[in-house]
């Protein structure tokens, strides 16, 4: 029998189900999962250990597989029965189990390799891999799976290593050293933001907070019940003429109900969209976008309002000026956007919450640079993540694109836009699947 050898870099959920999507379709292919971090099946989303981190999509929403959409919760109420309910958020550990237990399933199929890629070299007959340790591997085809960089460190103003900056918010173990009385600066006002306040929360603090970002935005939450939407085809055919319908629609049905309706459309209106068009929506409609399109569980969002509400948490638009380390803390000089004066305020710590580097051209991931270099990969024009083909084949330094090395789930966002979550994700999976085993 001969065998197919697909090695698939990186283990989170687009690697795992990736690697399980094949499995299940053919017994005559070999899967080389390899994860750096030796964890499989988690990634960064699912690896949290904090009961508070809750999925932002409803369990009914979060099957893996886009044939079986009653999956996920089927697995609840057979292992976790106290979660199954289909409009609810459960905690992200516990679908991070739930991946962990496809992997499984997946069974011999799948060969886990522990370490990191650091060099991909596509051939004629395939691609080359080499791991950080020396190891080489060869495959028939090779898949990134790899997630986003690590956060944008420039809002450290220079920082670096000082003791009371955490440039990493997910770090292990590093909010250990926040005092239940301690006040901390969160630089950004995201997702990331919600986490880390989350996380000190559930850990005893009893601090207050300055969430601090260009615009002030918080993520919104989702209502307690998610209403029947219809996907409803929007009448402009560009982005920008879709943005403006929805900013209508937003009038007559409500923000949650237009977002939800365009999404089935969003992926195809980006894909068509010129370079420009995409530069545009951007520079002026991102932060908009992202904080009506990635909502929290309600309940996080209820947490969040009380905090607020407690004045425990404050967010605001504006700019940092300066940092200067002081006793047992930082003193932020900050301006508050539309205001000329700026103000002081001393806190014990700062958090690095403005999330993913968005250029993957200056991320120092070894990987990826050594792909920049050797002209195996380059960044699309946005600079939102690889240029890759609408099959996901990675287009080389010319544009050309590779006929066995993919790429899937964030580093694809330039081709796809709307592909960093589950239901998005899922599909991509089982698309590749097929195509490597064709
Ligand atoms: C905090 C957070 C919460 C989220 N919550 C949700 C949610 O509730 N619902 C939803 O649908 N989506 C959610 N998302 C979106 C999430 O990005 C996707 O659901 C999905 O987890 C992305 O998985 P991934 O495998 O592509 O990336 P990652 O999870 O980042 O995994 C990439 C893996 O690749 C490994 N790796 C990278 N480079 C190398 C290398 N060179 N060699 C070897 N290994 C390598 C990394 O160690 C990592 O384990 C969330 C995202 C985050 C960050």
């Amino acid at each position: 029998m001969s065998y197919r050898t697909i090695a698939v870099v990186g283990a989170g959920f687009s690697g795992s189900l990736l690697a399980a999507q094949i499995a299940r379709r053919s017994a005559k292919a070999r899967v080389l999962l390899i994860e750096r971090s030796g964890v499989f099946g988690r990634g960064l989303a699912y690896g949290t250990t904090c009961p508070a981190h809750l999925l932002n999509v409803r369990s009914g929403r979060m099957s893996a597989f886009p044939d079986d959409p009653g999956h996920f919760v089927d697995w609840l109420k057979a292992n976790r029965p106290e979660f199954a309910d289909p409009q609810g958020f459960a905690p992200r550990m516990i679908y991070g189990d739930y991946v962990q237990a496809i992997l499984a399933a997946a069974g011999d199929g799948v060969e886990r390799i522990t370490g990191e890629v650091v060099r991909v070299e596509p051939t004629t007959a395939g691609v080359s891999l080499l791991l950080a340790d020396g190891t080489a591997l060869e495959a028939d085809y090779a898949v990134l799976a790899i997630g986003n960089p690590p956060p944008d460190d420039a809002g450290g103003k220079g920082l670096g290593d000082s003791e009371r900056y955490f440039a990493d918010p997910w770090a292990p173990g590093q909010l250990d050293r926040v005092g239940e009385r301690d006040d901390v600066l969160l630089l950004g006002a995201g997702l990331t933001m919600i986490d880390v306040v989350l996380a000190l929360v559930e850990q005893g603090w009893k601090g207050r907070a300055l969430a601090l970002s260009r615009r002030g935005l918080l993520p919104r939450p989702h209502d307690p019940v998610q209403a029947v939407t219809v996907a409803r085809q929007p009448e402009a055919s560009d982005l920008l003429g879709m943005m403006r319908e929805v900013r209508t629609r937003m009038r007559e049905v409500g923000w949650a109900e237009a977002m939800d309706e365009i999404r089935p459309f969003n992926q195809l209106a980006w894909r068509s969209a010129t370079e420009a068009e995409r530069g545009r929506f951007l520079r002026h409609l991102r932060p908009w976008w992202d904080v009506h399109r990635h909502r929290t569980a309600s309940e996080v969002g209820q947490r969040i309002s009380d905090l607020v509400d407690k004045a425990r948490l404050r967010v605001a638009a504006g700019r940092i000026l300066m940092v200067e380390p002081v006793d047992d803390g930082l003193m932020i000089e900050w301006r508050p956007r539309g205001e000329a004066r700026a103000r002081n305020e001393t806190f014990g710590w700062m958090v690095n919450c403005t999330g993913p580097l968005s250029d993957l051209a200056r991320s120092k991931d070894r990987l990826l640079s050594a792909m920049f270099e050797d002209g195996v990969a380059r960044v699309d024009g946005a600079s939102l993540g690889l240029d890759v083909e609408p099959d996901c084949r990675v287009q080389d330094r010319d544009g050309d694109p590779h006929s066995r090395l993919f790429a899937m789930g964030p580093p694809t966002k330039s081709a796809f836009w709307e592909v960093v979550a589950v239901p998005e994700i899922r599909v991509q999976a089982k698309e590749i699947a097929e195509r490597v085993l064709d």
